[in-house]
């Protein structure tokens, strides 16, 4: 199998931009990105590509990103998103010299919007929030003309000021660009610069009454933190004239302390079976689908990093997909293949039987006292890297199997344990099924084998072959575990597609608890959060709270390549 790092580095349209502002010189070879999320949720694994394309960029020359949280709105905002934001970013292996954040620009942004009220740019305009967007018009249809669009430069500095020192009420005025109400683009028909809000702000408190736009607030943001490239979602295609109209006004006035940044948008992220809007994604929770952010099933990266993705996994996925203008939705399978090389390369390989059947050795011997032997037998950690070394693992006379690795009545082509039949327990023996018990109902319930003590270490002396190979574990030494199984939250490929709302899709099973699963003694150490490949069964991940919980990373399959040969 090849490694992660094997796979061509995609196309990246905004790397050439870069490449060719450097050979024109257009920010004199500096290249300066940043990352601006709304403190108002978690980071999911959409963000962890804009994350992706923006550190990458400005490692790669000689560059930095600046994290700035885009904290505008004081309604939905929360310092407890910003400290999860920066510790999700440093899981993610970036690292963040000191956040920034676009409330630490607000009396800046103010003394601007003033600047451009001077020069007769901006009015206030006391017409409610319905008024004005019916005024906006549409596509095709031009707009109306505010009633206060031609006030004096006094009266606009004077009511700017009021509203700026809190005398005016939530939603009694707005501050916009006097730009032009038949433009083609919606955007420049005098959008909003400031809105009047009540509302508390995790950092500035009180002491704003007035709030700028993500307009006014980003470009804005960008020039005085010196941003070169300011990377965004393909949505914001149609903001990029009023990014550079308010960014002209202010170069033209002087007043930038830097070369004007640019706009370029890229396509977000989507994948399959997946949502990731922060919105759905907390209805799920308030809805009770999920039990938090952190749920494995969830696509935010905290839930991504307890279900065990590794990180490199993910940058790795992101930089594989590459930076295009074109949206598509990428095969969830694909990023599944990236955990699944990635883990098959660092997991160390563990046993742990999810439904246990009982084993019992008929001719196991036993000491002086009447109690069994228990022999310490060698096994591998991983045969992918010789460096994990060996461990052993206690084996006697009593041991559990999988349910399903036992058949009274064997169907074709079936090579696990069955009466008569002769198998190798992984790192131990040979057994062979001589008989199994059954309960009032009939069921299974215990099977009985004989072993051979010549095939210690699981291969026979006299050359003979077995044609299986099970994972077991020692009834008298398991530890107890609960192992999660995880289905796709969503079974539709498109969540919504058929019926618009993407609620339907939901599959009520995506969880299964199974209790009472029987692990190998050094799994009751495993680090909290680490991930280990359970022999035959998949990649599991130890929980980073309960020591007693597993979490299923992904199975063994790999579905992606499958899809591939689907597809021709
Ligand atoms: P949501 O729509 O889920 O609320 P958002 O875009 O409003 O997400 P922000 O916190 O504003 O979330 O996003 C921060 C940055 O991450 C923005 O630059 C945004 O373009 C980018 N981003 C968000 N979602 C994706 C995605 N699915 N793919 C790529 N980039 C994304
Ligand atoms: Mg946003």
């Amino acid at each position: 199998m090849s490694a992660p790092d094997d796979r061509p580095a995609a196309a990246n349209f905004v790397r050439d931009l870069v490449i060719a502002d450097n050979e024109q010189g257009t920010f004199g070879g500096r290249v300066q990105t940043r990352f601006p999320p709304e403190p108002n949720g978690y980071l999911h694994i959409g963000h962890a590509k804009a994350i992706t394309v923006d550190f990458d960029l400005a490692a790669e020359f000689g560059g930095v990103c600046n994290l700035r949280f885009d904290d505008t709105n004081p309604d939905t905002e929360d310092a407890s998103y910003v400290e999860a934001i920066v510790d999700d970013i440093g899981w993610l292996g970036y690292e963040v010299a000191t956040p920034l954040y676009a409330s630490d620009y607000f009396s800046q942004l103010a003394d601007w919007a003033e600047l451009l009220i001077q020069q007769g740019k901006a009015y206030v305009d006391e017409q409610d929030g319905e008024t004005i967007s019916k005024q906006r018009g549409g596509y095709g249809n031009p707009g109306t003309e505010s009633p206060h669009r031609d006030r004096s430069i006094e009266e606009n500095l004077d009511l700017f000021g009021r509203m700026r020192a809190g005398e005016l009420d939530d939603g009694a005025a707005v501050l916009r660009a006097k730009i032009d109400m038949q433009h083609e683009n919606m955007q420049m028909r005098d959008p909003v610069m400031y809105r009047i809000r009540a509302g508390h702000h995790h950092r500035t408190g009180d002491g704003w009454k007035i709030y700028p736009t993500y307009d006014w607030a980003h470009g804005q943001s960008d020039a005085i933190e010196g941003i070169t490239h300011s990377l965004c979602t393909l949505e914001f295609d149609s903001h990029r004239p009023l990014y550079d109209w308010y960014l002209d006004q202010l170069a033209a006035a002087g007043v930038l302390p830097y070369a004007q940044p640019r706009q370029s948008e890229f396509a977000r992220l989507e994948l399959t079976h997946t949502v990731t809007s922060k919105r759905k994604l907390l209805q799920l929770i308030s809805d009770g689908v999920v039990d938090g952010w952190d749920d494995p099933r969830m696509p935010t990266l905290r839930g991504l990093r307890r279900r065990g993705y590794p990180a490199e996994s993910i940058r790795e996925f992101c930089r594989f997909i590459g930076v295009s203008r074109t949206n598509s939705r990428n095969e969830i399978e694909l990023l599944e293949s990236f955990v699944r090389t990635r883990l098959n390369a660092v997991a160390q390989r563990r046993m742990a039987v999810l439904r246990p059947l009982e084993v019992v050795i008929d001719n196991w011997p036993s000491d002086d006292a009447g109690a069994p032997i228990v022999e310490q037998v060698e096994l591998i950690n991983n045969p992918e890297n010789a460096d994990d070394g060996t461990r052993t693992a206690p084996f006697s006379g009593r041991f559990w199997i999988e349910q399903d690795d036992f058949k009274a009545e064997p169907p074709p082509k079936y090579y696990r344990l069955t009466p008569g039949r002769e198998v190798r327990l992984r790192g131990a023996f040979f057994v062979t099924c001589v008989g199994f018990d059954t309960d009032a109902n009939g069921d299974v319930e215990r099977v009985h084998v004989t072993y051979d003590p010549e095939t210690r270490g699981g291969n026979a002396p006299d050359g003979r072959k077995v044609k299986s190979t099970m994972h077991w574990v020692s009834a008298d030494h398991a530890v107890d575990v609960q192992v999660a199984l995880y289905e796709r939250l969503f079974s539709a490929e498109i969540p919504g597609e058929a019926t618009g709302d993407v609620f339907d899709d939901l599959d009520p099973n995506s969880r299964e608890l199974l209790e009472g699963c029987k692990a190998e003694p050094a799994l009751g150490d495993a680090a909290l959060g680490s991930v280990v490949q359970f022999e035959r069964l998949g990649y599991f991940a130890h929980d980073l709270h309960d020591p007693l919980l597993f979490h299923r990373t992904v199975g063994l399959r790999d579905e992606w390549a499958n899809i591939q040969k689907r597809k021709g």
